[in-house]
């Protein structure tokens, strides 16, 4: 059992967005947005462009040569103690946990805060088994609480006002906390250091993996990742196949870039480095270290040229920060972990164009986001592609939308790009149109164009440019 989505209804889920986030959202964006502003200014252009070249080249380096630098790190981290695994798919690394947590007799696993571990569903499938887990992420705390998922890839629970996480606390709690972050912060502290001590198992996701020494990178602002890697006696990493770097020195150059963008910081709080499990009984740590290799249709997302940028993705959360869309319905409205424009290019191809054909479409290809992207993923220019993929299909994946859309789409294809058929299709419209508009507007269209004014009204077509022009000047 997982809760993996198998259907998003990108337009259905934005109505159901809670007429108060769009405020919270923009309230948070804007903050980091300024923060991050602030440092890339001290830097200077040059620099900041010269850093986001060389991480572009970095990553489409590493996720060009996966071949050799998975087989690279898996033997660093094999010949260090640890144990890897392959995962296919969500369904093989749910199971490959499953089998580790049935071995040592797991009862209660402990999270940090892990990409990788939402999109394969796995919080559910665990429970299914009896374990309970505990998400040890401030933000993933508070939203696992209240039985949801991340809205935001860095800030799990950003829409959330003080004021609601401590009537969250009160309610699932019973504590009276007031509503202050650092009093807040403190209740959870308190709930979560006795977790830590009885759990069995500690999971984790990691921002990179370093292939020259099977280093596993974990880049965050709380303590928690620290102590589900450490504390107990089995620690579970699930690192997607994309995630591999080949060396520090490329390293270094993603940590500089990411901290900046993601939450306005030159370094992060904590950025711990794991490199397999303690090598003797003097050394303390888990005394069994796993690493699980994820795919799940990013081979499939490599061998598409024209989407493939796609990978070089760090997980900042800029774009979606910066994302006029998202700022209006947040991080729900995508139905998936991974939101914004990030997680539309991402789900749409991992959950295939019949499931999230929609995604695509959720944006306004301003190009915000591509501007902002510190690893230079040309955003906007895979989104239309994967557009075309959704109308037309592709070599990767045959069209998804409904026949009557793609026919609608060829036909105004052909009518927009022949001049007597696009005047003759404009007049006859004028007149076809009569009975649904009002006011100039029509609020309800029929059939297939429903889809459009389900969520906004359609403007009546008016007296085309050329009889206008026409007229203005008595020809
Ligand atoms: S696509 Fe770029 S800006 Fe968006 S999360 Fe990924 S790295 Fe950050």
């Amino acid at each position: 059992m997982s809760h993996v989505p198998t259907s998003i209804d990108f337009r259905a889920n934005s109505q159901r967005v809670p007429p108060t986030m769009a405020a919270a959202v923009q309230k948070a964006t804007t903050k980091f947005l300024g923060t991050r502003a602030t440092l890339v200014e001290a830097l200077g252009d040059d620099l900041w462009q010269a850093l986001r070249q060389a991480g572009h080249e970095v990553r489409l380096h590493a996720i060009t040569h996966l071949d050799h630098y998975l087989v690279q790190a898996e033997r660093a981290v094999t010949k260090a103690g640890g144990h890897v695994h392959w995962a296919r798919d969500a369904e093989e690394a749910r199971r490959i946990v499953l089998d580790i947590s049935a071995k040592h007799r797991v009862k209660l696993a402990v999270k940090s805060k892990s990409m990788a571990s939402e999109e394969i569903g796995l919080n559910q499938s665990l429970e299914a088994a009896g374990i309970r887990v505990l998400e040890t992420d401030l933000g993933e705390y508070i939203v696992q609480l209240k039985g949801m998922g991340p809205a935001h890839i860095v800030v799990p629970a950003f829409h959330l006002s003080k004021e609601e996480i401590a009537a969250l606390f009160r309610e699932k709690l019973g504590v009276d906390a007031p509503a202050e972050a650092e009093k807040l912060t403190q209740v959870a502290r308190m709930k979560l250091r006795e977790e830590f001590l009885n759990a069995d198992l500690g999971i984790s996701g990691g921002n990179f993996l370093v292939a020259e020494t099977g280093t596993i990178v974990m880049v965050t602002n709380e303590g928690n990742g620290r102590m589900c890697s450490t504390v107990p006696p089995v620690h579970v990493a699930i690192v997607g196949i994309d995630k591999i770097v080949p060396d520090w020195e490329s390293l270094a150059v993603l940590l500089k870039v990411l901290a900046r963008s993601a939450t306005g910081q030159k370094i992060t709080c904590y950025t711990s480095f794991i490199s397999g499990p303690p090598r003797s009984d003097a050394e303390t740590g888990p005394r069994e270290m796993h690493l699980i290799l994820l795919d799940n249709g990013r081979s499939r997302i490599l061998g598409s040229p024209e989407t493939r940028e796609t990978l070089l993705c760090i997980r900042c959360g800029a774009c979606l920060n910066i994302c006029p869309v998202f700022n209006n319905v947040g991080g729900y409205a995508y139905g998936y972990p991974i939101s914004g424009p990030t997680g539309s290019i991402f789900a749409s191809q991992i959950l295939g164009g019949k499931a999230a054909g929609g995604l695509p479409f959720a944006s306004t290809l301003c190009g915000a986001c591509n501007d902002i992207c510190p690893v230079k993923i040309p955003i906007t220019d895979i989104l239309l592609h994967l557009r075309h993929r959704v109308v037309e299909g592709d070599d990767v994946e045959g069209a998804a939308a409904p026949y009557t859309l793609r026919v609608g789409a060829q036909a105004g294809s052909v009518a927009l790009g022949t001049t007597w058929l696009y005047r003759m299709g404009s007049q006859m419209l004028k007149r076809l149109q009569a009975p649904w508009v009002r006011e100039g507007w029509m609020a309800k269209l029929p059939g297939p164009l429903s889809r459009w004014t389900m969520s906004r009204p359609f403007p009546a077509f008016a007296a085309d440019f050329r009889s206008w022009w026409r007229r203005r000047s008595g020809g």
